[in-house]
């Protein structure tokens, strides 16, 4: 592998970045031009109905951020102190983060190979292990549909609730039904790095009025309708902003075409890669369309040269013909090109360490310390903790939908040589 043949990127090549077309500053523009500068407009009305049309729920309620969806979505499912809550562990910690913020106890539930989300057979093996869950907290990631007809079946079987986090996952389809229709309540983001965007905001997914209602009441510092403040419930400050809402707005129409751009840019990894010892991160071609948000690798075990990773760092040994998640990340650093980590689990986080974990093969009480990929083993063969495995041989590629095809053969290029 020898770097030095690549010149740096001159314009640095995102993970995934904003891209504007116009209309969002016209919508800008309209709410400072009427003065609805306030968490009151046309814009959020819009963003509201164009969410619920797009994923197919009857109500969407505009929010400051997804994170907040997911705190007001935790509330909705019933989440209550120390209450067991069964979570995807391959997630951003936003989706975990309001199960603490209710006082929660977030189990995590690990991954399977097929979609690298949630798996259904260690989510069922949880709710024996945990009878008393009632709240199930499930995302799709890097916008990939999980299985979430079989883990629908299996909360209502428990009569859990499910919420869906499609942060990453807005236009992805499982059976020819929008990712955020299936849950019991669902969450969007319109974070600056997702597939649309309001540079922020986010959304809560519900098919009940009742929750429509109650949600943009506790959005809204919960003010009940009497001529002075009066308050029954704790309040937040959490609905979207008009102006935001104006960016969001302009951006619906792109969702698609983004989309498509995502999609050329998984299919041209894939094709460049196809010699090399790594698979693309997988999906359900016959039941599902991903928006392939972001596109990732998993290489090989036996391609894998020799890679440690401590709490904070991490180190590896270059070998011919193999290569690890470090050496690629660092040799597209170098070039000027953001990739990032696979997301690390939450089982794995420091702040989680005395959480409950549950695999397929594990006993799931205890911590089964199986995180060493190729270390313990499950009885299929696959490892035990399949969500450190995907964390240590996975990797996210650059993936910006402003990136040119030209720009996109280099990167290839440029993780082909760390194969030499
Ligand atoms: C981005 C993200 C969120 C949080 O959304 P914000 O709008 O940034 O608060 C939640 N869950 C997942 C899986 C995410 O990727």
């Amino acid at each position: 592998m020898n770097i030095r043949k690549f010149t740096p990127f001159e314009h640095k090549i995102w993970l995934s970045s904003p891209t504007m077309h116009g209309d969002e500053f016209q919508y800008m523009k309209e709410a400072y031009d009427t003065n609805w500068m306030s968490t009151v407009g046309a814009n959020i009305n819009e963003v509201e109905r164009l969410t619920a049309e797009t994923v197919g729920c009857k109500y969407a309620v505009a929010l400051s951020c997804g994170t907040a969806a997911l705190h007001l979505a935790m509330k909705v499912a019933g989440v209550k102190p120390g209450m067991h809550v069964l979570c995807s562990s391959q997630t951003f910690s936003a989706s975990i983060n309001p199960v603490c913020y209710e006082k929660g106890i977030p189990v995590f539930v690990d991954t399977e190979y097929d979609t690298w989300n949630m798996d259904p057979v260690a989510l069922e093996k949880a709710f024996e292990l945990y009878p008393d869950a009632k709240v199930v907290v499930v995302a799709h990631l890097y916008g990939t549909p999980g299985k979430i007809d079989e883990i629908r079946n299996i909360c209502d079987r428990h009569g859990a609730a499910l919420v869906e986090d499609t942060a990453e996952s807005l236009g992805a389809t499982y059976k020819g039904k929008m990712t955020g229709s299936f849950g019991t309540v669902g969450i969007c983001s319109f974070n600056g790095n997702k597939v649309i965007t309001g540079s922020s905001g986010g959304c809560l997914l519900t098919g009940d009025k009742a929750v429509y209602e109650k949600v943009k009441k506790w959005s809204t510092q919960s003010r009940e309708d009497a001529p002075w403040y009066q308050h029954e419930e704790v309040g937040y400050n959490y609905r979207m902003s008009n102006v935001i809402a104006g960016v969001v707005r302009g951006q619906f129409p792109h969702l698609e075409e983004h989309i498509a751009q995502k999609t050329a840019i998984y299919e041209r990894y894939r094709e460049g890669f196809k010699d090399l010892p790594v698979k693309m991160n997988p999906y359900d071609a016959e039941n599902s369309v991903p928006n392939f948000w972001l596109s990732c690798l998993l290489i090989d075990e036996d391609a894998m040269c020799s890679q440690v990773r401590g709490e904070q760092d991490a180190l590896y040994i270059g070998e011919h013909g193999k290569s690890c998640p470090t050496e690629i990340l660092e040799v597209l650093g170098k070039c000027n090109a953001e990739g990032r980590p696979i997301w690390k689990p939450m089982h794995m986080q420091p702040i989680f360490r005395n959480n409950g974990f549950v695999t397929r093969e594990g006993d799931g009480r205890g911590r089964t310390n199986a995180y060493i990929a190729g270390g313990k083993l499950g009885r299929d063969g696959n490892p035990a903790d399949v969500g450190a495995d995907i964390f240590d041989r996975g990797l996210c590629l650059p993936s910006d939908n402003k990136m040119t095809v030209e720009e996109q053969e280099r990167i290839i290029e440029i993780v082909r040589s760390c194969f030499e």
